[in-house]
């Protein structure tokens, strides 16, 4: 049997090319793989637009140290972070900032719900000691899409900083630094690029990185550190995740050769039609309206029947080749199913069948399509 297929937002399922790229030893001191890591940061740096303004930091680790590695060099030991929070990860954003120190203040709306441009900017006009605001573009945790774009104006105009963690979106969703002002882009090499977990990189301005000098708590995490290094030696400071970075190159490689963001994202917005429209054939019912859905992740309400349970769903899921992913909200009991990764539409209608299959078998598939039945005569009446 195939390996199962990963619907869960990074790691997420990659391509044999991107596995295959792992099979060599880089030695990490090499020239050869100095000229990769070189040839992945200009790589970055041109998807965000920002060739003019702005370098790559690549760090070692998962997406959250690039989280804390940004906030900790940016925002000065004195300055302060608005924290635009609508999810998990904003929330842990904030988590951050608090955690190593720095002052920070939250905004934050329902998890199905954007901010209020007009109150970010009150918020922004009340408090002069805010220097930095932290937004998340597609929060994961429920897969909503938050205006970067919108937010990133509001807070120019107010003379703030923008850090974004575009985390699961980098790559995907347009993001472009000429049109959108901002000094920190976060993101990973596992997610909507399609290589494998590893390494983290932040597209940093680089007057705001020389701005930064010393204002990092931690060693490891100072990306001014980590960027003067690199300059000088063309080495990571601290040994590299090799492998990460071969297969990453792949990764890009391909998705140069696949179209590059809008390719990208025209193979996404398909494989999330056509889970929506399956999906709630079963009757199952989306937690986001479709408005606000990003096409990476969509967060399903569970099944409501009393026996529902999402280990026993999961596994049963599991059984027929296929990873779902549990839900991260506290208010509802919901399930997520990623559209991103190095599938497409015939994965996501295998995916389908799938879930079809295991909810029979569980026996909560009947009162769905009853339910479903019972929505469509009400809509039509
Ligand atoms: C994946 C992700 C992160 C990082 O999570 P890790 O588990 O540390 O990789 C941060 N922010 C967002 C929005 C994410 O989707």
């Amino acid at each position: 049997m195939r390996e199962p297929i990963l619907l869960t937002p990074g790691p997420l399922s990659t391509s044999l090319a991107t596995k295959t790229a792992m099979l060599s030893d880089w030695g990490s001191r090499d020239g050869a793989f100095n000229a990769l890591t070189a040839k992945v940061c200009r790589q970055l740096v041109a998807i965000a637009g920002a060739q003019a303004s702005h370098v790559c930091v690549p760090l070692q680790g998962s997406g959250t140290f690039a989280v804390e590695a940004a906030v900790g060099t940016l925002v000065p030991r004195g300055g302060k972070l608005l924290a635009l929070v609508n999810g998990a990860y904003g929330k842990r954003m904030a988590r951050i900032a608090g955690a190593i120190g720095r002052r920070v203040s939250v905004y934050e709306v329902a998890d199905d719900a954007r901010h209020d441009l007009a109150e970010v900017a009150a918020r922004l006009a009340g408090d002069p000691a805010i220097t930095h605001v932290g937004i998340i573009q597609c929060e994961t945790s429920t897969g909503i899409l938050n205006p970067v774009a919108a937010i990133a104006r509001v807070v120019a105009q107010a003379g703030r900083r923008l850090i974004v963690d575009a985390m699961s979106a980098f790559g995907a969703l347009p993001l472009d630094a000429r049109e959108v002002p901002y000094d920190a882009l976060i993101a990973s090499s596992n997610k909507c690029l399609e290589g494998v977990p590893g390494m983290g990189f932040v597209i940093v301005r680089h007057e705001a990185l020389i701005a930064a000098e010393g204002n990092s708590h931690s060693l490891a995490l100072d990306l001014a550190d980590q960027h003067r290094h690199l300059r000088r030696t063309g080495q990571w400071r601290f040994t590299p995740p090799t492998h990460v970075v071969a297969a990453f190159a792949s990764a890009l490689d391909q998705y140069r050769d696949e179209g590059g963001q809008p390719a990208r994202l025209a193979r996404y917005a398909a494989n999330c039609a056509v889970l929506c429209s399956s999906l709630e054939d079963l009757g199952l019912r989306r937690f986001l309206a479709a408005d606000v859905q990003a096409p990476v992740i969509v967060t399903w309400h569970a099944p409501e029947h009393p026996d529902y349970d999402f280990k026993r769903f999961y596994e049963a899921v599991r059984a027929r080749g296929f990873l779902l992913y549990p839900g991260k909200l506290t208010r509802v009991e919901t399930f997520r199913v990623g559209c991103i990764g190095a599938i497409g539409q015939a994965e996501i209608r295998q995916a389908v069948a799938a879930i079809r299959a295991a909810l029979l078998e569980l026996g909560w598939l009947s009162e769905l399509e009853a339910a479903h039945a019972a929505r469509s005569f009400h809509e039509a009446a």
